[in-house]
């Protein structure tokens, strides 16, 4: 018996088939529509239905080059389940380079949104109800915010047996426990009992190659672990580290930064992670690690202000799993 069709915003896709959709999101001040675009990959075999989505910050791109790249790799033919893939969630932001939605409202605070809230809410909402509703799990993928790069890791509710396993399957070097933002789809998603996994990596404005690929490879993996697909030549992993706190190393003067470690290294409590002076050199001191961790993220601007986060450490990372 063979499967039968998937019904998407009005477009019909039949097994084994892989569609474009759209989401009717707005009109620009202009009259034009504004649509999100959306791609189904309905698989010829029955499977769990999953999302992919992308630039809900509209300047975190990194997860648009993810999915296009993840996408090529599927075989729709032999896929057991659909994928619904939605590469910029935030359409407004991604055409601004921007963050936010043109009222500066955060569309990652904004759900689970409402039909007759603000735009950012509606698009929550809109989101929501079309896409997440419909799947059984889910993958969001992100990258730093304003000035900062991330090492690429997998972040959820590691307390929740099957997310962790999940997260660990993913394959990237690290994997943290952390609990759920007011607003955020994650929240949202997981009052509705859908779980999901948020990719961080990389920086705003940016397709970091060392991120794209553990994006790429992590999906396929996962997807792999959901007997969705079989990938054959997805790289093994090297081993996931997972940790279940984070700390931000905060600039204890204003300055100009100059870092001594990178992204992924192992730093001892105490340890120097760089100095701090003015612009000539005078007043220099020295940033020491408050805590030992593993150096996941860090600001990227040398100019730092009293109290900037500049060394974001994963404390006391477990050695590379499983
Ligand atoms: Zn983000």
């Amino acid at each position: 018996m063979s499967r039968g069709a998937f019904d998407f915003a009005g477009t019909s896709i039949p097994a084994g088939r892989r569609e474009q959709a759209e989401l009717h999101a707005s009109r620009l001040p202009t009259g034009s529509e504004l649509a999100i675009p959306v791609e189904v990959l309905h698989g010829s075999r029955p499977g769990p239905t999953i999302w992919l989505s992308g630039a809900l910050h509209g300047d975190e791109i990194v997860g648009v080059e993810i999915i296009r790249q993840v996408l090529e790799e599927i075989d729709v033919g032999s896929l057991a389940g659909t994928v619904i893939a939605v590469p910029v969630v935030n359409v407004f932001g991604f055409v601004a380079e921007s963050r936010y939605l043109p009222d500066r409202r955060d569309l990652n605070r904004s759900f689970p949104g409402s039909k007759t809230g603000s735009l950012a809410s509606q698009i929550a909402r809109l989101f929501l109800d079309e896409v997440v509703q419909r799947c059984d799990f889910g993958l969001d993928f992100h990258a730093g915010s304003d000035d900062r790069t991330n090492l690429p890791q997998i972040r959820g509710d590691m307390e929740d047996e099957e997310t962790r396993r999940l997260a660990i399957a993913f394959g990237g070097p690290l994997a943290v426990h952390s609990k759920t933002i007011r607003g955020s789809l994650r929240e949202a998603a997981r009052k509705l009992g859908k779980r999901n996994l948020l990719f961080e990596g990389g920086e705003p404005r940016r397709f970091s190659r060392r991120a794209v690929d553990a994006g790429v490879e992590g999906t396929l993996r996962v997807l792999e672990t959901l007997r969705m697909s079989t990938a054959e030549d997805t790289a093994p992993p090297s081993g996931t580290r997972l940790s279940w706190a984070t700390r931000w190393v905060r600039a204890p003067q204003g300055g100009i930064f100059r870092m001594d470690v990178e992204l992924g290294e192992d730093v001892q409590k105490g340890q120097v992670l760089g100095s701090i002076s003015g612009p000539s050199g005078r007043n220099r001191i020295r940033v020491k690690a408050s805590a030992a961790g593993l150096v996941m993220g860090h600001a990227v601007s040398p100019i730092a202000h009293r109290g900037d986060g500049l060394v974001h450490l994963a404390l006391d990372p477990s050695p590379p799993g499983p």
